[in-house]
């Protein structure tokens, strides 16, 4: 017989998930009700109201698809793009380029902005691409790119695509929680996020928030959507007035969220925001101070997660192995153009602590003596 779970103690200083909250533990351990009991239609209708603050919107149509931040990606895409759309995407990392991959999959017309990772991508570049390409329908940037660290500016590129009549289609699975999204203020059309990040929970669910704009555009849809799990045109009706059963939610995982963006809240989205900006250059110093390199310019730096370029002569994996067997501690290393070159550290939602710095900071020189 195996023997009851228990998993080694860890700090998730990763690029995600990030160590949950312990009131979102105890939310979720809270006895489950059905999922159309009065109780938890109740509980969708404050999540709901929760994500919209978080989100920084007023949008009708936000809610949280029953899956990790790829099934918002997907969400997005296939419910907004039709076969033959163009879509301009920026890639500047591992996940750009799976927006790529999605949007190909829905039959688009992929117009490719490219800029180098750790590089964010420039406004001119997407006026161009806009310039290039009549009957744009989207225009897709990362906001963090976790694969890198770099922190896209959205209002310019919005401009752009609402000057082109393109709607704006946002990846905020990193940023959202712990740098400001502002989804009515930048006229971001689609957005979609992740649980396991900024929000202190475990990953299971992806709150996304829709525009009137591109509500308009779904309903123009002149094909079905071809995912019948991700179609919103059913999803609304179970998470709207209706309530029509479509899937069985992941009750746990709700009351997780909900509890994970309440103590959001709670803390006051300024006041979270600047505790990631706080912490996270304070890591950045310290990791200078060592005498390391960072791989994005100061400018363009995420709080939440940094990349530091890994010192010749100094092994990768070895370091990360004794980071996580000596201290617990886990780190992410390099993905895709950035394997081998980086460690990736995260400081995201209830990992983003004081302690956690300090303990980051002396346990890496240590390893690194
Ligand atoms: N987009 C970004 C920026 C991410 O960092 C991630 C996950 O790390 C995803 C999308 C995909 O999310 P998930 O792994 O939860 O499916």
């Amino acid at each position: 017989m195996f023997k009851e779970l228990n998993p080694p103690s860890r700090v998730l200083m990763g690029p995600g998930p990030s160590d949950v909250h312990p009131r979102v533990l105890k939310a979720m351990a809270t006895p489950l009700v059905g999922h159309l009991d009065p109780s938890f239609l109740q509980i969708m209708n404050e999540t709901m109201e929760l994500m919209r603050t978080v989100f920084e919107t007023k949008n009708e149509l936000t809610l949280a698809m029953s899956g990790t931040g790829s099934s918002g990606m997907e969400t997005v895409f296939v419910n907004l793009i039709e076969p033959g759309d163009k879509v301009i995407i920026g890639i500047n990392g591992l996940f750009g380029e799976r927006m790529v991959d999605v949007a190909e999959r829905c039959g688009a017309e992929v117009i490719r902005v490219e800029a180098p990772w750790g590089e964010i991508i420039k406004p001119e570049q997407i006026e161009q691409a806009l310039k290039n390409h009549a009957n744009v329908k989207a225009v897709a940037v990362v906001h963090a790119e976790t694969s890198t660290g770099a922190l896209q500016p959205l209002s310019e590129i919005s401009q752009l695509a609402h000057a082109h009549d393109a709607l704006l289609i946002v990846d905020a699975v990193t940023s959202l929680g712990g740098v400001k999204v502002g989804i009515d203020e930048n006229e971001v059309d689609a957005c979609y996020s992740g649980t396991q990040k900024c929000l202190s929970a475990p990953p299971g669910l992806s709150p996304v928030t829709f525009s009137k704009r591109a509500g308009e555009a779904m309903a123009r849809r002149t094909s079905k959507v071809q995912s019948w799990y991700l179609d919103l045109s059913m999803i609304q009706n179970y998470w709207g007035q209706e309530r029509f059963y479509h899937h069985t939610a992941p009750i746990s995982m709700n009351y997780a969220l909900r509890e994970a963006l309440r103590l959001v809240v709670e803390e006051g989205l300024t006041e979270t925001w600047d505790r990631h900006w706080k912490l996270g250059r304070a890591l950045q110093s310290g990791l200078e101070a060592m005498g390391l390199t960072l791989h994005v310019v100061a400018d363009h730096r995420l709080p939440q997660l940094t990349s530091v370029c890994i010192p010749d002569g100094v092994e990768d994996m070895i370091v990360r192995k004794q980071l996580l067997e000596q201290f617990g501690i886990e780190i992410g290393g390099g993905l895709g153009a950035l394997k081998g070159k980086v460690w990736r550290v995260g400081l995201m939602g209830y990992s983003c602590q004081p302690r956690n710095v300090l303990l980051f900071l002396a346990a890496l020189e240590q390893v690194l003596l």
